[in-house]
């Protein structure tokens, strides 16, 4: 049997997916890639496509098709487009594992049928985790799947549990770098751009998840991603803000040890682990060095001024579809702010008065959270014409 692990990237254009590849190719003895995916930017597709040679490739744009098939049409590689083509893939018999590095709602049905198949998950998509925890950890049991996790965060206190798995978490420690928004108040945060929100001090990220962590919202996701991963109750989960990213986050135990991953800001380290658990693969990223970092900083988060957060923790407190809604809320509230329609501080009001007229469901079925989501957005988007 082969030891080379076959990789399946949805959203391979993106900040996780070319990182990914860029694992992959330092590691081509251990990592091959199947499926390459992206939604509009064919460009860097067809070039990835060129250089990986992937038995697939899904377009999730159909206008650029042809494009693609054309750029494609001398080499050996099939071309598909859409969303149903995304879903589908995501089954091939040839698959290993399957990269989920898509941001948003949109990882959710491929993520169903990728574990349904039976494949092993490497979860960037944390919205997914968000939307449907529940659903998705049930079905991954059921088929006996592991889902590893690609959020650094996540990543570390995954790391932190290896050869521990059979003691009880007393509670984790998230951390949090506080964004580029640290230490300022509503005052000044009335009036702040995209192009400043977009600044992120530690991390190159995709723009969705860049403005969650000024706003504070992606350390909510986080928070209940980390419940459905790891199996937490909300008053297992503590957030810190830890300004210089180097503790990736920390679990503490049950005689009170706590145990932490540490390292430079490279998501690297966790999308390779992610796809090479249980072994460690040799990397040249560049080493951390405490003499360069003398003075590690915690602080408590600013609850009153960055509500996303509180939002979060009522949401996971809540269950059902709250999440659901919490979720497809905050992405119509951060396209509307990409777009110049909301400002910053309107995100987290916008958010909370869409949950609020959305029934609760409390044991919500994959349509019952299809709805939800497919409602809660047009309520925001009503809620942002009228303003
Ligand atoms: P990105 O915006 O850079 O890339 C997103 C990718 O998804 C692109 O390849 C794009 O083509 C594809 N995509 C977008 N919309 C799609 C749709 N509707 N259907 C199919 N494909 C679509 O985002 P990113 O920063 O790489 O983040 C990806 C995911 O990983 C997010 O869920 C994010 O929260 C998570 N994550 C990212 C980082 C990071 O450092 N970037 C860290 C932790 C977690
Ligand atoms: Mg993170």
């Amino acid at each position: 049997m082969s030891t080379i692990k076959r990789v399946a990237i949805l959203g391979s254009t993106g900040s996780i997916g070319t990182q990914a590849l860029d694992v992959i190719q330092q590691h081509s003895d251990k990592f091959e890639v199947e499926v390459l995916t992206a939604f509009n930017n064919k460009d860097l597709l067809i070039k990835q496509a060129l250089a990986f040679q992937p038995n697939v490739v899904v377009i999730g744009n159909e206008n650029h098709y042809l494009e693609v098939k054309e750029a494609l049409s001398k080499h050996p590689i099939k071309v598909y487009a859409g969303d149903k083509a995304l879903a589908s893939v995501v089954e091939m018999e040839t698959i290993d594992i399957v990269l989920t590095a898509l941001v948003g709602y949109a990882g959710l049905i491929p993520t169903i049928k990728a574990i349904e198949a039976g494949k092993p998950i490497a979860l960037a998509n944390k919205e997914t985790l968000v939307v449907a925890g529940d659903l998705i950890t049930k079905l991954a049991k059921k088929k006996a799947v592991n889902i590893y996790p690609v959020d650094s965060e996540h990543s570390a206190i995954f790391q932190c549990l290896v050869g521990e798995f059979h003691n009880p978490i007393e509670k984790i420690i998230l951390t949090a770098s506080g964004g580029p928004f640290r230490g300022r108040d509503r005052e000044y945060l009335k009036n702040v751009t995209k192009e400043q929100a977009l600044k992120h001090p530690n991390w190159d990220m995709g723009a969705k998840i860049t403005i969650d962590s000024a706003s504070l919202m992606n350390k909510g996701l986080e928070v209940i991603e980390a419940k459905w991963l790891f199996g937490l109750d909300a008053s297992q989960i503590e957030v810190i803000v830890h300004p210089q990213s180097i503790v990736h986050s920390l679990v503490q135990f049950e005689d009170g040890s706590i145990k932490g991953q540490l390292g430079l800001p490279d998501m690297r380290i966790p999308i390779q682990f992610a796809l090479s658990y249980p072994e460690r693969v040799k990397s040249n990223f560049e080493r951390f060095n405490f003499m360069d970092y003398p003075n590690l900083q915690f602080e408590k988060p600013d609850r009153q001024t960055f509500k996303n957060l509180d939002l979060a923790f009522t949401a996971l407190v809540r269950g059902g579809n709250a999440a659901c809604s919490l979720n497809a809320a905050n992405e119509i509230a951060v396209a509307a702010f990409l777009q110049d329609k909301v400002k910053f501080l309107e995100m987290s009001d916008l958010i909370e008065q869409s949950m609020e007229k959305i029934s609760f469901i409390k044991e919500p079925s994959l349509d019952d959270l299809i709805a939800t989501d497919k409602e809660t957005r047009i309520i925001s988007e009503e809620l942002i014409s009228r303003k």
